[in-house]
């Protein structure tokens, strides 16, 4: 109350549980004589881990070039539904050369690495196990990115199809170069011209019409020209990045996959950035730590090491991280334990604090002018893609000016799904859902992560509201 009162003074009209920007608490700071300091959550892990003695950008900033080696790229597979993912996988799972000898890829740990021939020699490959953009999107929403390349996988015999569309999306926003895999190439009614013909219209062009993409026709069921797409992905990866990490420094990752086993306990899938992993270290993932007892690969194999790109399962830890979690080396037992734990203590801390409120419709022309945003971004769903193709149209349409601009990031048919909330944190979105209503539970998270999601039923209405709060007209209801 206090605060309120002082706040009023400064002529703002705050209530008890409302929450302020940035200059709102420094010039409450300076009323009052304090320092205020706006400490991101990132920054607060960064101070926490430089209070003992980590500093990652600083290790980073340090390695010199020559102490760069080439490193695999991550792979995932993405594309609608039935169109071949799983198969496919599979079937790059038995390309293995070095699988073959040893009694192949036996393991799902959640990634898995091949080897291929090329150019006379032979490169590995790491392909994450989980097909679809899901994980994909869920471990960007965490602040992980673990993928360098997408392979789509779109059937021949179908077409682009809404989650096709949906993984391009993913993928585009996420700046990952795509291969596009053409399955299903052996059943008579397939066209892969076809595909080539409708992706243009993502901006995925092939080369054969001129444009940078890699389009390789497969069949996943018979296993044919699987080497060719390898190939392609080991191209792209060559042409569009340059995949490089030190393997002679603590290891540093991202745990893709994390589970509670009756028998061995913690079993996390880390996937090593850079850096080498051993048997012995303390590790700490997330809020989770531990001494690395044993890791396996995906032959089911005990490895005592695993280098940048390789997955490995780990076994050890004292509890389980979360997807996505990025995992460090500490120097010893005792370190890592107090940096998981002050991890824990700061979650809560802020979850005992206000909701993150992200962007909301009400609140984008006030962050318009203060030129925090210069774009709105949208996602729409509809119940009909009839309805969603009117929307975005009518949307597209509106007259925003020179400094404003609108992004529809992504657009489908069906219910708000946890993916769509998840794409709305990343890039700070909103959702329009017309005739619509989120998925189990989604309502919920959407509200835990401050993604504002619009309803509407008359599509006039919704080109109203973002016509007006980008014209800066709507004013609040309360
Ligand atoms: P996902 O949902 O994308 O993971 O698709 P799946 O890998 O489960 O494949 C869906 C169906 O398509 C299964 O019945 C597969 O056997 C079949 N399928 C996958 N690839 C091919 C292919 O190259 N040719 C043919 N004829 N069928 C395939």
């Amino acid at each position: 109350a206090a605060l309120v009162t002082v706040l009023m003074s400064l002529g703002e009209m705050a209530t008890a549980t409302q929450s302020l920007d940035q200059e709102t608490f420094e010039a409450l700071g300076i009323e009052l004589g304090y320092d205020v300091q706006i400490v991101s959550p990132e920054d607060e892990d960064r101070e926490l881990l430089e209070s003992f003695d980590i500093d990652l950008e600083a290790e980073e900033l340090e390695t010199d070039d020559s102490e760069l080696q080439s490193r695999p790229p991550v792979v995932t597979v993405m594309g609608h539904v039935d169109h071949g993912k799983t198969k496919l996988l599979d079937a790059i799972r038995h390309t293995d050369v070095v699988a073959g000898e040893s009694g192949g890829i036996t393991q799902h740990i959640g990634a898995y690495q091949v080897r291929v021939a090329h150019e006379g020699d032979s490169r590995a490959i790491t392909f994450i196990d989980t097909p679809g953009h899901e994980a994909f999107t869920a471990m960007r929403a965490r602040g992980a990115k673990v993928t360098d390349i997408a392979i789509l996988v779109v059937a021949a015999d179908d077409g682009v199809m809404p989650q096709t569309v949906e993984a391009i999306n993913h993928a585009q926003s996420a700046n990952v170069p795509i291969v596009v895999a053409v399955n299903k190439v052996d059943k008579p009614d397939s066209n892969p011209d076809k595909i080539r013909a409708q992706l243009t219209e993502y901006n995925l062009v092939a080369e054969e019409y001129g444009g940078d993409v890699m389009f390789v026709d497969v069949s996943a069921k018979e296993r044919m020209n699987i080497d060719k797409l390898l190939e392609a992905v080991l191209l792209t990866a060559d042409a569009e990045l340059e995949l490089k990490a030190n393997p002679d420094s603590d290891a540093r990752g991202v745990a893709i996959e994390a589970n509670l086993d009756k028998g061995r306990g913690s079993v996390v899938t880390a996937l090593v950035e850079r850096g080498t992993l051993r048997v012995g270290d303390a590790m700490v993932a997330g809020q989770a730590y531990g001494r690395v007892r044993a890791m396996f690969d995906e032959h089911g194999k005990s490895v005592t090491e695993a280098g940048p790109a390789r997955p490995v399962q780990v076994l050890g830890l004292t509890s389980v991280p979360r997807a996505g979690d990025s995992f460090l080396i500490a120097p010893d037992d005792r370190t890592a334990r107090q940096i998981a734990d002050k991890r824990a203590a700061a979650e809560r801390a802020a979850q005992l604090a206000k909701r993150r409120k992200r962007i909301s419709l009400e609140d984008f022309d006030e962050a318009l002018k203060q030129g925090k945003v210069d774009t709105l971004n949208l996602i729409i769903k509809g119940d009909v893609s009839g309805a969603v193709e009117a929307l975005e149209d009518s949307l597209n349409k509106i007259d925003v000016g020179e400094e404003v601009q609108l992004r529809i990031i992504h657009r489908g048919v069906g219910a708000i799904t946890q993916n769509d909330v998840n794409l709305a944190t990343v890039d700070n979105a909103i959702i329009l859902g017309f005739n619509v209503r989120p998925a189990e539970r989604v309502g919920e998270m959407a509200d835990r992560e401050g993604v504002e999601i619009k309803y509407y039923s008359v599509i006039y209405s919704a080109i109203e509201d973002v016509e007006n709060a980008m014209k800066g007209m709507l004013k609040p209801i309360y």
